[in-house]
């Protein structure tokens, strides 16, 4: 049983100006196309061929290098392009905004954190807001990692990702990740991200 790469949630000029549309083609149709492809051909004979991919995650020590970095790629990268929505961004509301405003100040506060989560990861990899314990923690992963894998230092369900990759940002930003994670605020789909808070509290 194959997985299959999900249709993005909206037109690859969707997000501009803040993500352009020639990043968001490349980043779904090659990256993420490749992440599946390859997946797909690391778990041929293991038991994972009939697992789902959320299964494999939590107990990838269990296979290969490359089913962790494609299955995480393949998992990471769903997760991200739902976690963004044309004509959005502004601030959370409700329960996930009290708990932001709790666990780091403010939503400013939280904002500064998050994107020095992201700034300083090294190299490749992704910073995450995640609920660990019923408490918001942020951090971030190497390579395509994820705080639901058991491997993972930063451990929890994650709520919110962003791909720090060269490939995310290079064509409209080259070397500026700070401004593109700057711009990427504006993406970002509250509702969808809410929705997951209250699944994982
Ligand atoms: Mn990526």
């Amino acid at each position: 049983m194959a997985f299959t790469l999900p249709a993005l949630p909206y037109d690859y000029k969707a997000l501009e100006p803040h993500i352009d549309a020639l990043t968001m083609e490349i980043h779904y149709s090659k990256h993420h196309q490749a992440y599946l492809n390859n997946l797909n051909n690391a778990i041929k004979g293991t038991d994972a061929d009939n697992q789902s991919i959320e299964e494999i995650i939590k107990n990838i020590s269990k296979y290969p290098t490359p089913v962790r970095n494609n299955g995480g790629g393949y998992w990471n990268h769903t997760f991200f392009w739902e976690s963004m929505a044309p004509d959005s961004g502004g601030e959370p509301k409700g329960a996930l905004a009290t708990a932001i405003d709790s666990a780091f100040g403010s939503f400013a506060k939280f904002k500064e954190e998050f994107a020095n989560a992201g700034v300083t990861r090294f190299g490749s990899g992704w910073a995450w807001l995640v609920v660990n314990g019923g408490a918001l923690k942020i951090g971030s992963t190497p390579n395509q990692d994820n705080p639901l894998m058991d491997v993972s230092d930063l451990k929890g369900t994650p709520i919110l990702g962003i791909d720090v990759w060269e490939h995310a940002y290079y064509l409209k930003y080259q070397n500026r990740r700070p401004d593109y994670i700057g711009a990427w605020w504006n993406t970002l789909n509250w509702e969808q991200i809410s929705r997951r808070f209250n699944d994982a509290k």
